[in-house]
């Protein structure tokens, strides 16, 4: 973050109030955790559903924070001059963000969707940053908290910032963007995550809308061109378009995907790109980050150049070896989307050994949960999986799924919990073979990676 007087801030947040003790006085970031605060940081004391800021107003001055915003009456503090008081820290936040943002000349590309927002956020990035200086946001940040963080990284040298921006509720991809700013913006997907909160996915589809509502005439908004929802989303801005996927209708259109040892390989406009990743989804990401790179003037050759460097995010499809075994670690999340690509990555799964998943529930998807999990099962089945171990309140479902499509029971191993289903996995996997590991953040399946790695 670029270095900011209290009194500036003092201006923002408190309507104007000047508080001579902090004339001099100057923030270098922004922070909402005493523990990791740091140096010169201002902290906001927010109040949350399991926390109150308020707690720890001291621990972050201890720690250096050059002053604290807080809630008009609800500390007293002898160094009050340290204190900005304001009636909600939470608005005070975005108000912040939004006035900082204003500030910057860095060009914000807002990345929202249902599925994939951080692997195409990453991608964008990998895309961008070897041509020009700029931020992503950090680990998952991209919520009412995490967005204004994520911007208080943007600094006045910088040239871009890619953000994630989520929504739980319908709106508030609207209020973040309109903090944000984006004059680039990316919906990667429509899908099932949250279904429980959402209702339908039309309901979805409205509300990852709004980051296309808020882009300028002068923007551009990339539209994944063969999503059933494309057509809809593209009429909600005025932004210019262009839509990315691997249809025929497509502005950018990926041909010839294939998946070798190397990774995933595929032409755009004639110009070969390969990624070193498995799992056709990331195709996707990777026409969104080629997509936002020609509109700042980045060369597809360098793009593609950039591209062969990608690295996968732990959590999201990334691969890696412990000990014989090639294990992939898909354990940040799951939803009937997700869970699709991961089916698909192990049946393009290059190798001799066995092809195994060990699954987890997929959480939130409300008054439909069984099905979806049974459908589940049966995209096991059909993706030559040989061996499935699935825990968790649906495991059952999963497994009913898997039979009814032909797969045997002897291949199936059901459990209440992934440590459960720990020491079977470990009994039945050979050198070679290749397991993938799945469920929702809830179900915490990294414990069987985690199992894995103590073993060897
Ligand atoms: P969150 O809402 O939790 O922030 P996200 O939208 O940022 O999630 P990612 O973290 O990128 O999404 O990916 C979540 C899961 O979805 C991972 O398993 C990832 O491999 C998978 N995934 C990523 N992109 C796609 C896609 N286009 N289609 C299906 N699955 C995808
Ligand atoms: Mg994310």
């Amino acid at each position: 973050m670029d270095r900011i007087s209290i009194n500036t801030i003092s201006q923002v947040i408190q309507r104007g109030a000047t508080n001579p003790l902090q004339e001099l006085a100057e923030v270098a970031g922004i922070s909402i955790d005493s523990r990791t605060a740091k140096e010169d940081d201002l902290f906001f004391a927010i109040q949350g559903k399991r926390f109150d800021g308020h707690q720890f107003v001291n621990q972050a001055l201890t720690r250096g924070a050059a002053a604290c915003v807080v809630k008009r009456g609800e500390v007293t503090d002898p160094g009050s001059q340290l204190l900005l008081e304001v009636d909600d820290v939470n608005h005070a936040l975005m108000q912040f963000a939004r006035w900082y943002r204003e500030q910057q000349s860095a060009r914000v590309i807002g990345v929202t969707g249902s599925v994939g927002k951080t692997t195409t956020r990453s991608m964008i990035y990998t895309a961008l940053s070897s041509c020009l200086t700029g931020i992503q946001s950090p680990a998952n940040f991209n919520n009412e908290f995490g967005v204004p963080l994520s911007i208080a990284g943007i600094e006045s040298s910088h040239q871009f910032a890619v953000l994630e921006l989520a929504a739980s509720h319908v709106g508030e991809i609207r209020e973040l963007a309109a903090i944000a700013l984006p004059q680039i913006g990316v919906i990667t997907a429509i899908g099932h995550s949250h279904l429980e909160h959402f209702g339908t996915l039309q309901q979805i589809a409205e509300t990852k809308g709004e980051l296309f509502e808020q882009l300028p005439a002068t923007g551009l908004a990339i539209v994944c061109g063969d999503d059933p929802f494309a057509d809809c989303l593209a009429s909600r801005t005025t932004a210019r378009k262009v839509r990315i996927g691997l249809g025929e209708n497509n502005d950018l259109q990926a041909v010839s995907i294939e998946q070798d040892q190397q990774g995933i390989s595929f032409r755009v406009n004639g110009q070969q790109y390969l990624l070193p990743v498995v799992g056709r989804h990331f195709v996707n990401a990777a026409l969104a980050a080629i997509a936002v790179a020609r509109e700042l003037g980045i060369s597809e050759q360098d793009v593609a150049e950039s591209l062969r460097n990608y690295s996968t995010v732990p959590g999201r499809c990334h691969q890696m070896q412990i000990g014989d075994w090639t294990v992939i670690d898909d354990t940040y999340n799951a939803s009937p989307d997700s869970m699709r690509a991961a089916c698909q990555v192990l049946h393009d799964h290059v190798g001799t050994g066995k092809r195994i998943m060990v699954l987890g529930d997929m959480l939130e998807l409300g008054p439909e949960t069984e099905r979806y999990h049974r459908e589940l099962g049966i995209l096991v089945c059909q993706a030559g999986v040989d061996l499935l171990f699935a825990c968790g309140k649906q495991a059952t479902s999963v497994a009913q799924g898997a039979r009814s499509a032909g797969m045997s029971h002897t291949k199936i191993i059901t459990a209440a919990d992934v440590e459960l289903l720990a020491e079977d996995v470990t009994d039945l996997l050979e050198p070679g073979d290749v397991v993938l590991v799945k469920g929702s953040r809830g179900m915490r399946m990294e414990r069987l990676l985690q199992h894995l790695q103590q073993i060897v």
